[in-house]
């Protein structure tokens, strides 16, 4: 038996024991899937500065960047798929062992990969999708590139609102419901698996250690070290998908 496949059957027995466990997602677990993430060295993102909140209300300037960033990006990036890391997610949710899904990721794929729209706490929104900044009406992005392509303005709202895309900027208030929801989640369950994520974009990252103080289990799953390692249970460095394909072989 090699190193690895100890880690691994630790890891297992971690998530066999558990019965109410929580995933706690990041950028990294939708690489696979070729988004990139946001630390990563030479990572897309980390090119561009934010344009945040206030920005973003304050200048028609900057909505017009912040549209056009989006759909370059979009563009870079292509039709996207879930992977096998999401997949293995979704089978733990369907087999019962996993409550809920707190992701960090804008991308959608947890849906996609099928864990139900209610079991999915998304911290930082959802960039599938635009909303008006006044009356929350909900709008596509292709709607909102062909007006964009037409005429080049920043699109506003029926009701005269700023649309804008259905993420949470820098500099933006947290989705309260989600907030609130995660905390729940993470108080509730006796292990949280983070997959993917640094551990650096606060306040999402205090999920996993709001659920390790109130005695959870702490699994983490990443490329990279994290801050957390020292003290998580189990930490599995690597890529998410084969890990979590190989941790989650018999549910
Ligand atoms: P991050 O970029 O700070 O960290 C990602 C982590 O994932 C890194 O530590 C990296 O080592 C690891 N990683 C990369 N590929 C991996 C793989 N295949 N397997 C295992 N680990 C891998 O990401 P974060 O912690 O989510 O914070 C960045 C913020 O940027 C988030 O808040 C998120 O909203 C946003 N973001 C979202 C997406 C998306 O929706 N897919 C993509 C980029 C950034």
């Amino acid at each position: 038996m090699t190193g690895t496949e100890t880690i691994i059957g630790r890891a297992r027995r971690l998530l066999q024991h558990s019965r109410r466990a929580v995933v706690f997602t990041g950028a990294g677990i939708s690489t696979e899937s070729g988004i990139p993430d946001f630390r990563s060295p030479g990572g897309l993102w980390s090119r561009l500065r934010p344009i945040d909140f206030q920005e973003f209300l304050a200048s028609d300037d900057a909505r017009r960047l912040a549209w056009q960033r989006k759909f370059e990006l979009d563009d870079a990036v292509g039709a996207v798929q879930p992977n096998a890391g999401h997949l293995a997610v979704a089978r733990l949710v369907a087999a019962g062992r996993v409550s809920h899904v707190i992701t960090q990721n804008i991308d959608g794929l947890h849906q996609a990969s099928g864990v139900p729209a209610e079991r999915v706490i998304e911290l930082h929104g959802n960039g599938t999708y635009a909303v008006c900044l006044t009356c929350r009406a909900r709008y596509t992005l292709a709607d909102i590139r062909a007006r964009f392509d037409a005429d080049g303005a920043a699109p506003q709202c029926h009701c005269g609102g700023w649309i804008k895309s259905g993420t949470v900027s820098f500099g933006q208030a947290m989705p309260a419901f989600a907030m609130r929801a995660a905390e729940a989640a993470a108080l509730a369950c006796d292990l949280c698996i983070v997959v993917g994520s640094s551990l650096q974009v606060y306040p999402a990252a205090g999920f996993p250690e709001l659920a390790q103080r109130h005695g959870a289990g702490l699994l983490i799953v990443n490329r990279e070290p994290t801050p957390r390692d020292g003290i998580a249970d189990v930490v599995l460095h690597g890529e998410a998908g084969s890990l979590l394909a190989a941790l989650t072989a018999d549910v």
